[in-house]
């Protein structure tokens, strides 16, 4: 389908079904341009009245979604299970984490938007207040991946409306009822008609670029230039977050057992279906076998299957048939090219299972070493030295995040900083994640700005406005204002190479210190 225009003609919807039994648990319609751009304009003439509350006011909202997300958890859960086939305990995580970030921004949506009073920096503009005021994009548009179907669309969309926007959500086409759901809190509670959801394929996706004044994207790197590209055109910012193939490195002296541990939870979250999932690591020679030894048996005890509400599964299955594919071939490239399976490596029971799989004399020229794998697979090499880790781990064009394990947490800050990648986590898997002061987002390939981040994560949705107010009285005649005579012209010239480039001020602050 074009991703420029999706016709109304078409009145279709799409089907939703559970990836681990494969059940039809509900549909959503198809909704075509025209109907997206209504949604915009209907958000449009509310969105003003709502940045008019102020911050405080908003809060007060969102605290009541997420007392709204509290008191129907268990439902909220089920949905999210159904769609995703994941287990409750992860499905929980996103209810959670979707709460914690409306605790963390309602609590600090007032500090952080403040205007902020600055000093003005030299003589020339001695005479001036200066105010930055931050002032929201009316409309956002938010378009999120199916691996996390409650938790993306909460995270980003919870700062842009404690911004002062109006926020439309786009869920993938593959999980779009937790969002419904989303939104059916937020009219429930008789919020101000500022959060919508539209519903539909990539080309819905393109009607919500073509229609918004910024989006926040997540999703494959592939789509995200395309929006990148068409959100140029438009000349409006976007924010893309985008895959990854976070390496891990395990030091010789590392707690073995805590990485194991760490690597197994980083790799197999969600399937592997996270974009910051340990994908690849790299251990050095002395500690390498006990690290397989370790890891085989930590992944040998792992359940897998339909945890169908019982809390009995710790790995749910891949969310859709392309996923198994493409697992599957990266397992299949990897052995036709000299790896070994120490454990899984197939395909099995009735739903989206893959078996979680250590693949092992793995090299850069495997896919599984360089694409986005997205399953529950984790490939280990031996590599010779730390020096060796930080170059292969560096030779990805992607750069999320990564992972270091080691006992020298000094010497693990330092491998931190040679790595290329947005966020490292020394010894744990996703902590950065959950760390809100801190920004999330991808280098290179990776994405384009961060989200969250302390103030700057509700900021990204604002447009920053410069007022100047005289601070001394009103002059009739400024010396500095039109019209010029040939006599003013010669004063201000000379005023102006006073000022400027003998750097006055400067000589006067070193004079004081
Ligand atoms: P995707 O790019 O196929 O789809 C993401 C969303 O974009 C969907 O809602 C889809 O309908 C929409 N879309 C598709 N084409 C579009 C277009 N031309 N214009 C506008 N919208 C369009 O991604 P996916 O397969 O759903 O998600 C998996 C990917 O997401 C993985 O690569 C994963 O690494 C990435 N991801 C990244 C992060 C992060 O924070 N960096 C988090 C989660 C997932």
């Amino acid at each position: 389908m074009s991703t420029d225009q999706i016709s109304s003609s078409a009145a279709e919807t799409i089907t939703v079904r559970n990836p681990a039994t494969g059940a039809i648990v509900g549909s959503v319609a198809v909704q075509p341009t025209q109907e997206v751009v209504a949604v915009v304009n209907e958000l449009r003439s509310h969105q003003p009245s709502w940045e008019a509350l102020g911050p405080g006011a908003r809060a007060v909202w969102l605290r009541r979604l997420r007392d709204w997300l509290l008191d129907n958890e268990s439902h909220l859960v089920d949905v999210v299970c159904a769609e995703t086939g994941k287990p409750r305990a992860e499905a929980t995580f996103e209810i959670m984490v979707t709460c914690d970030v409306i605790n963390y921004y309602a609590d600090r949506a007032r500090k952080f938007l403040a205007d902020e009073k600055l000093s003005p920096h030299g003589l020339l503009t001695a005479t001036k207040k200066l105010t930055k005021v931050y002032r929201p994009y009316p409309i956002v548009g938010v378009i999120t991946p199916w691996n996390f179907p409650m938790l993306i669309p909460g995270v980003d969309a919870v700062p842009a409306l404690l911004a002062g926007a109006a926020v439309l959500i786009k869920p993938s086409e593959e999980t779009p009822l937790s969002s419904c759901e989303l939104l059916r809190g937020w009219e429930q509670i008789g919020a101000p008609p500022v959060l919508a959801c539209v519903t539909g394929p990539g080309a819905t996706g393109g009607a919500v670029v073509n229609a918004v004044d910024m989006v926040q994207f997540t999703g494959s790197t592939k789509t995200g230039r395309a929006i990148a590209a068409r959100a140029g055109e438009r000349l409006i910012p976007c924010g893309v977050e985008l895959g990854g193939k976070d390496p891990a490195i395990v030091l010789a002296d590392a707690d073995l057992q805590r990485a194991v541990n760490g690597i197994a939870w980083g790799g197999l979250l969600n399937s592997g279906q996270a974009c910051i999932s340990v994908e690849r690591v790299y251990v050095e020679a002395p500690a390498y076998d006990r690290f397989v030894e370790l890891l085989t048996e930590k992944v040998r005890s792992i359940r897998q299957g339909n945890d169908d509400g019982s809390y009995s599964a710790d790995v749910g299955t891949l969310a859709t048939p392309q996923q198994i594919e493409i697992v599957g071939r990266h397992v299949e490239d990897a052995v036709a090219r000299g790896a070994k399976v120490a454990i899984g490596g197939t395909a099995t029971g009735s739903g989206e299972f893959f078996e979680p799989t250590i693949l092992l004399d793995v090299d850069h020229s495997m896919a599984c070493m360089r694409e986005e794998t997205f399953g529950p697979t984790i490939p280990v090499m031996k590599v010779a030295d730390v020096e060796e880790a930080i170059r292969l781990a560096n030779d990805s064009p992607y750069g999320l995040s990564a992972t270091v394990w080691t006992n020298d947490i000094e010497r693990g800050e330092a491998i931190a900083r040679r790595l290329e990648v947005g966020g490292v986590n020394i010894n744990d898997a996703y902590a950065n994640l959950f760390c809100f002061p801190l920004p999330h987002g991808g280098w290179k390939s990776s994405g384009l700005g961060s989200r969250l981040g302390g103030p700057q994560g509700i900021r990204k949705y604002c447009r920053q406005q410069a007022i100047t107010t005289p601070r001394l009285p009103a002059m009739k005649n400024e010396v500095l204002w039109y019209p010029y005579s040939a006599l003013r012209g010669r004063m201000v010239a000379a005023l102006l190479r006073l000022l400027v480039a003998r750097d006055i001020p400067r000589r006067l602050r070193r004079r004081g210190a």
